[in-house]
Parts: C-alpha cells; sequence; structure tokens
C-alpha cells in the first residue's frame, strides 16, 4: 500500500493510474477505521480497478463546541487496517495543505442540507458537501463509495455530484453493525459501558418503527410516536429527533412507503450517534458483525 500526504502527490498517482488504462474507487473518511469503513473499501474494491482510502478529519464540518479536537486520530492503526482491507492508496494530507486559508467559496447544500442533521448542525453539510468536493477533484475517482448511515450525507453527495456534472459515480452501501444491532461509529468509542448500553436501543427502535410498517401502519406521525417510545424507555439518552422523511430531498413526509428513510438522532451524555433506516428494506440489509 502507498501512503501519500501532499494533494499534488496524490493527485499525480491517480492521473498516472488512470493513463495506465486503471479505474480508481475512492472511499473518503475521516479515519479511526471500523468495520463499516473496511465494508465501504471491499464495495470500491468490487467496482474499480484501484482503491484509494483517504483519511482527513475535516474542520469546516465540526461546529463550535464540537468534538474536532477530541476526534479519534490513529493514523498507524488506520494504515494497517487500510493495508489489510486492501487498500491500495492511502491519502492522509494535513489540515495546512488542504485549507491553505479557510476557504471563502464553500458548497451550498441547498433545502435538503438544513433538515435533520443540518438543523442541529447548522453549516455541517456546508463543510461536508466543501470538502468532498475537494477530494474529488484532486482523486477524480470513477466511483466514490459512502455509507448510508450517513444517507443524508450520502443524498448530498450524489445531488452535488448530480447538480455539478461531477464525472463520478457515487454508489451508497449499507449500513454495517454489532452484532446487538448498533451501528458501527467512531464516536462509539466515547461511550462507556452503561452509554453503549443505553445507545442500542437507537436501532432497537428503529427496528419497531419497521414492525409497524409491515403491519400496515402507514402514517408518519404513528410511526415516530411509536419509534420514541421505544427511546424514551431509556433514561440515559436525549433525542434530538425522530423523523420519517424521503430519502432524497429528505422532506419531512406525513405518509410513508417503502423508500421512506426512518432516522434518529440522540445524544448519550456529549456522545451524538444517528441511525436510519429505509422502511421497505428493514434492517436485514444492513451487515453484522461478530
Ligand atoms: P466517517 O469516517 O465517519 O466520516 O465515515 C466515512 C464513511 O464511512 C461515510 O461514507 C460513512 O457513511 C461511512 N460509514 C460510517 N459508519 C458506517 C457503518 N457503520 N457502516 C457503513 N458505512 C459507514
Amino acid at each position: 500500500m502507498l501512503s501519500i500526504a501532499a494533494p499534488p502527490a496524490m493527485r499525480a498517482h491517480a492521473r498516472e493510474a488512470r493513463r495506465a488504462g486503471r479505474s480508481i474507487g475512492f472511499v473518503p473518511t475521516m479515519g479511526a477505521l471500523h468495520a463499516g469503513h473496511l465494508a465501504l473499501v471491499a464495495e470500491a474494491r468490487s467496482r474499480a480497478d484501484i482503491v484509494a482510502l483517504s483519511v482527513f478529519v475535516n474542520p469546516l464540518q465540526f461546529g463550535p463546541g464540537e468534538d474536532f479536537t477530541r476526534y479519534p486520530r490513529d493514523l498507524a492503526r488506520d494504515a494497517a487496517l487500510a493495508e489489510q482491507a486492501g487498500v491500495d492508496v492511502l491519502w492522509a494530507p494535513s489540515t495546512e495543505a488542504m485549507y491553505p486559508d479557510r476557504p471563502s467559496v464553500t458548497v451550498a447544500p441547498g433545502p435538503a442540507g438544513d433538515r435533520l442533521e443540518g438543523e442541529i448542525r447548522p453549516g455541517h453539510f456546508g463543510g461536508v458537501l466543501t470538502v468532498v468536493l475537494k477530494l474529488l477533484s484532486v482523486v477524480e475517482p470513477d466511483v466514490a463509495v459512502f455509507g448510508r448511515k450517513d444517507f443524508q450525507q450520502a443524498a448530498l453527495v450524489r445531488r452535488m455530484a448530480r447538480d455539478f456534472s461531477l464525472p463520478v459515480e457515487i454508489v451508497v452501501a449499507p449500513t454495517v453493525r454489532e452484532a446487538d444491532g448498533l451501528a458501527l461509529s467512531s464516536r462509539n468509542v466515547y461511550l462507556d459501558a452503561q452509554g453503549r448500553a443505553a445507545a442500542v436501543a437507537l436501532p432497537r427502535a428503529l427496528a419497531r418503527g419497521v414492525a409497524a410498517f409491515r403491519g400496515g401502519e402507514r402514517d408518519a406521525r404513528s410511526l415516530t410516536g411509536c419509534v420514541g417510545e421505544v427511546l424514551a424507555v431509556e433514561s440515559r439518552l436525549a433525542v434530538d429527533y425522530v423523523a420519517c422523511v424521503g430519502p432524497e430531498e429528505i422532506e419531512p413526509l406525513e405518509t410513508v412507503d417503502e423508500r421512506s428513510v426512518l432516522a434518529v438522532a440522540a445524544r448519550v451524555g456529549p456522545t451524538r450517534l444517528i441511525d436510519n433506516v429505509v422502511l421497505g428494506d428493514g434492517l436485514e440489509g444492513d451487515v453484522r458483525v461478530a
């Protein structure tokens, strides 16, 4: 595995690979790699000749008081995991290289970026889309793979690719979960044993929503109501939202169908957790690790 830091070196390497006729699959991450990230690598591997993975904790997408400074960083561990997973190029640029100056031109995500996560974290998706556009413009991949765990982010990236005519295919891969259903997240390391026990209420609540949907419930308010009841049992959880939204525009729904997304966000102490399920798919389409 080749490790690269400087953006021009990454660009040169990717151009060389393309000149040699090799397609590039790209997986952007903030590091602290786990099996969810590695599943995205496998997806990229199956769709392209070489796989590039970036590790960059993007300051632009963190709000004041959020966990930018304490976000877990361990590049040596990430490099070992990436290499084992078959990554060809690990690209970990410095903050200074990515942002020599605070950018003055940034991407505006549009109304879908103001909902759910965007409402709780103002400016978050502007920061995400700006860095994704920068990363894509350096690597120029054929395919970029994102996780459904962050379905709103994936929807916005796909929309940006379409609206900006970016020559990249955006692929969204299923959520990887622990055996008890908790979605893997770099932020799970913040949880102590009690917090970890409380966190499993998120997938449990989503499963309740899916069960209600399968039982014929189509009213969004009733669905979010029964999901909220499961979350409310767990006193250590502070719920940010429970919502039924459309998969692309993230618009709030009154009536749901198979494609609708049931999304939850809650805090366990200072740790924010998000999760979601496509109602027609249920949690079965997701991947479980032992
Ligand atoms: P992050 O490093 O948290 O910014 O995530 C990098 C990519 O990994 C994003 O596309 C996430 O959606 C994806 N991802 C994070 N957690 C999971 C998970 N549990 N399963 C699948 N993909 C994930």
